[in-house]
């Protein structure tokens, strides 16, 4: 029979139970032994899931306290010097969570230890802090007691574990300026191999078969001195006595197919689902003595898969490996949400187009009965629904809209140029008359209990439409006094009737759904619920123009329109696979075109769109950069090309590092871009300044990740560095992001003192 697997099974459960019982523990509401009996519960849960499911073997390590790569870390003992470990105890848990978020309940608080995105998934991890003169051991035991967990509860376990050229490609630290590529770092391997021996001879000898080593930088562009550490690397770790299953994901491996066909390892795991092209390939690298893994049910999304269509693709591979063919979901589940089989609410059609991690663990034993051609007869039902549920999506009239499917094909023709910037700022100060350093702020206001509980109730039905909307006028007659008593130029409306800035929008377009459950772990305890694209997005009606001219209503003053890009809507969703993601992205822009049409109409003067994920959407390889760039700004034009010349576009967004996407933030050609920069002192704006950016541009002034007050002389200081790098009259005056998680008092006396600053500044100027 051929062999089917598992590289990872989400950790949060089903109910979020991790979520809660380390939220608990943290705030002393639940007792260690409490918490340890749940991440044991769960482990359980999750292998006795997956071996019913037929699966060889069950991945152990997969499971960790908050993250991953943080486990790792701690097993390696590599604990930053500020956190007190001594170097012969072993890392205690407590540690562990105060590296992840400075606090614990045991333990001197400290600087937490950075938290970075996982490759170009929406899961963080938190970053290892690399020394030259790091020593490294066996500190935690964790792994090797759930080695034992496994085997007590009768499953064949088989540990997976970050590879260590990937483990120091993700570690930073001030010896390694030279960024994730820096060859010093390889200069810690020999250190670090000792450890992995250690770790890789302990676990042979609790029996152990197969280790499962993930190298996913094996996907990325990687320098010479990194490729050929690989050799090295594999020829120790492979002599240990036990089997090592090399696993990449997310992408491509063919253009280091030369070093890895040379590396000693039993097996070799390849994504099939984001690079189905390399198979030929690395079938062709392979050696009569490994085993290939097959990465075909996708690991990243919620589609059910064609399994007929799967089986065709590896029909070939199946004739010539035969019982060294294995068959995996593409990489570890960790990225998917759990059980379909929770979301009774969906209705069946849509929910037959569905998998979620248990129902793709099915997925994968169903094609195993095809590839053997040993379906039994409820495998054949099971199939038969499969089938339909294929056919259905391909067909259904939910999905295939006529009219979008004939906007998109003649929205190549749609005009994404606008009058030159010049032209068109002159025309929009001429309608604002603002003044020199124009203040703003980014869109929301805090979100205070009170504004939860409308909405809350509003959904559940406890509060009718007319009394609701009544409140949310209420909050932003509230929010537009405020904003003009202390005297900003540009208000807002303050997003009251938002819980989320792309769910608001998704539950009012065509193609939308979302799921009760379907949370998946975005860092830590965090778990975030994406909505689902599952068909062709269309605007059903306006979206924000009511509230909008409602709030513009108010003021002679001009309130900002407030809408997410299309990128950022694409970024935060599960979107459908069943086209090019660049064509469900223009039919986001098109809808949004619409509405910035219908807010200008309106009398909206100023409409800002914010894409905070424009550039988490880059492809991991450099050289795909240019093709995702390329679509991405070509929708924000397609959004925002309709207007006047005197109706002024702004975007929004919140993140460091443009020097290298610097030319396609210009192309995007927004009249006012308000972007992250006070944590770095105006560093940021150096890529703007090197390119002579030309359109108008807002660096935060101060950190609204913190409740602390800022100083009105540190942000005039603040500005005048900004206006060293770029023309004055091109800069406005703002906060670094939304208002939403903060408080009214420290918002208030903020907003006063940024618009105390811009006076002080016009009238030194
Ligand atoms: N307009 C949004 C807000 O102010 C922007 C949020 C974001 O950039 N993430 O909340
Ligand atoms: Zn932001």
């Amino acid at each position: 029979m051929t062999i089917i697997h598992n590289l990872g099974f989400p950790r949060i459960g089903a109910d979020r139970e991790l979520k809660r019982a380390q939220e608990a523990y943290w705030a002393g509401k639940n007792s260690l032994d409490g918490l340890l009996a749940t991440g044991q519960a769960l482990r359980a849960r999750h292998w006795a899931i997956q071996a019913e499911a037929g699966a060889h073997w069950v991945p152990v390590g997969d499971f960790a306290w908050y993250d991953h790569i943080l486990e790792w870390t701690t097993l390696l003992g590599a604990v930053p010097a500020r956190f007190g470990q001594a170097d012969d105890a072993p890392v205690e848990l407590d540690t562990l969570f105060r590296m992840a978020r400075g606090r614990a309940p045991s333990g001197t608080p400290a600087a937490a230890c950075e938290m970075t995105k996982w490759f170009d998934t929406n899961y963080h991890y938190i970053v290892p802090e690399l020394h030259p003169d790091q020593t490294y051991r066996i500190a935690r035991e964790s792994l090797f007691e759930q080695v034992a967990e496994a085997q007590a509860l009768g499953h064949r376990a088989r540990p997976v574990i970050p590879g260590p050229l990937t483990w120091l490609w993700l570690g930073k630290g001030d010896a390694y300026a030279g960024g994730a590529d820096d060859a010093a770092k390889l200069e810690l391997l020999p250190g670090l191999l000792a450890v992995y021996e250690q770790v890789l001879q302990r676990l042979a000898a609790q029996g152990v078969e197969w280790v499962q080593i993930d190298e996913p930088i094996l996907v990325l562009d990687l320098p010479p001195a990194w490729r050929e550490a690989l050799a090295g690397v594999y020829a120790r770790l492979a002599e240990q006595g036990l089997k090592v299953l090399l696993a990449t994901y997310f992408g491509s491996v063919e253009h280091h197919l030369d070093e890895i066909r040379r590396l000693p390892v039993q097996g070799l795991h390849v994504d099939l689902v984001r690079a189905p092209g390399q198979q030929a390939a690395v079938l062709a690298a392979l050696r009569d003595d490994q085993v290939l893994s097959l990465g075909v049910i996708d690991g990243r999304n919620v589609w059910r898969a064609d399994l007929d269509r799967v089986h065709e693709q590896v029909r070939a591979a199946a004739q010539r490996l035969g019982g060294r063919l294995w068959l995996a979901p593409s990489c570890s589940l960790l990225h998917a949400p759990i059980d379909l089989g929770l979301e009774t609410a969906l209705d069946n059609e849509l929910r037959s187009w569905l998998s979620f991690a248990v129902q793709k663990l099915d997925e994968l034993r169903l094609l195993r009965g095809l590839v053997d051609d040993e379906a039994d007869e409820a495998d054949q039902r099971a199939l038969a629904a499969a089938r339909q549920a294929v056919r259905s999506r391909a067909a259904s009239s939910r999905i295939h809209r006529r009219d979008v499917a004939e906007r998109l094909a003649a929205s190549g023709a749609v005009r994404r140029e606008r009058t030159p910037f010049g032209e068109r700022i002159a025309a929009q100060q001429a309608r604002l008359g603002l003044p020199r350093y124009p203040t703003t702020t980014i869109g929301s206001f805090p979100q205070t209990p009170e504004i939860r509980a409308l909405r809350r109730d509003w959904r559940t039905g406890a509060l009718g439409d007319a009394a609701y909307e009544k409140a949310i006028r209420q909050e932003i007659e509230r929010v537009v006094r405020f904003q003009e008593e202390i005297g900003l130029d540009v208000l807002v409306h303050g997003e009251p009737e938002r819980n989320d800035m792309v769910e608001y929008f998704g539950e009012l377009l065509a193609g939308f759904a979302f799921t009760a459950h379907g949370w998946v772990q975005s860092y830590g305890s965090r778990c975030v619920k994406p909505p689902l694209i599952y068909g062709d997005v269309a605007r059903l009606a306006p979206m924000t123009v009511a509230w909008s001219s409602y709030a513009q209503s108010l003021t002679d003053r001009p309130v900002k329109g407030m809408l997410t890009g299309p990128v950022t809507i694409l970024q935060w969703s599960f979107v459908r696979d069943d086209q090019p993601r660049e064509q469900t992205c223009r039919q986001i822009a098109l809808a949004l075109r619409d509405e910035v049409q219908d807010l200008e109409q309106a009398g909206v003067t100023v409409i800002q769109i914010d894409e905070p994920a424009f550039r988490e959407g880059l492809p991991l390889r450099r050289g795909d950069w240019a093709a995702y760039l390329d679509w991405a700004v070509d929708s924000f034009r397609l959004s925002t090309s309709g207007v006047r010349d005197d109706t002024q576009i702004h975007t929004h967004m919140c993140y460091s590092e443009f020097n290298d996407i610097i030319e396609a933030i210009a192309e995007m050609d927004a009249d006012v871009i308000t972007i992250e920069t006070s944590r770095s002192n105006m560093e940021l704006l150096g890529a703007f300044e090197a390119f002579s950016y030309p359109n108008d541009i807002g660096p935060g002034v101060y950190d609204i990740h913190s409740p602390n007050v800022p100083r009105e002389d540190w942000m005039v200081d603040l500005m005048r560095r900004a206006a060293q790098r770029l023309p004055a009259e091109r800069l406005w005056v703002n906060p670094d992001c939304g208002l939403k998680t903060r408080g009214w008092p420290e918002t208030r006396a903020a907003l006063q003192s940024m618009v105390q600053a811009a006076r002080a500044l016009r009238e030194a100027a």
